[in-house]
């Protein structure tokens, strides 16, 4: 089922992602953490906060960041493993509010689909 958003002239097909490995979780973009982020994934996790911090965040300028790892020359978030989301549960809201963010709402369908191949018209 295409999953549709108020305000938003796409829906986005989920079924896609068993089949796409990733292709939003790769590439050298940033997965900005939130306070509330980075609790629930530390907690999901297991680990205090100051470790979850250090072992899989990095700082980018005055932001959090997840850390990106480098798998045959190309950057992935250093959650996906084998194309699917360690944290998928907890997963930070970036990733949970995905294809629906506003500096995608004027993209075209060509625009859109190299962001994410599920999304349709
Ligand atoms: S946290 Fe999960 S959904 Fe978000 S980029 Fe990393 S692997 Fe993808």
């Amino acid at each position: 089922m295409c999953q549709k958003h108020l305000g938003f002239n796409y829906c986005f097909d989920d079924s896609y992602c068993k089949i796409c490995k990733g292709y939003c979780c790769k590439g050298e973009g940033y997965v900005f953490l939130e306070q509330s982020d980075i609790e629930s994934i530390a907690i999901y996790l297991n680990l205090e906060i100051e470790q979850f911090i250090q072992i899989y965040t990095r700082k980018f300028y005055d932001k959090i960041v997840l850390a990106n790892v480098k798998i045959n020359g190309e950057y992935t978030c250093c959650f996906l493993n084998d194309g699917l989301c360690e944290i998928y549960p907890s997963r930070p809201s970036q990733c949970k509010t995905f294809p629906f963010w506003d500096s995608m709402k004027n993209l075209s369908i060509e625009e859109l689909k190299q962001l994410c191949p599920a999304i349709k018209k």
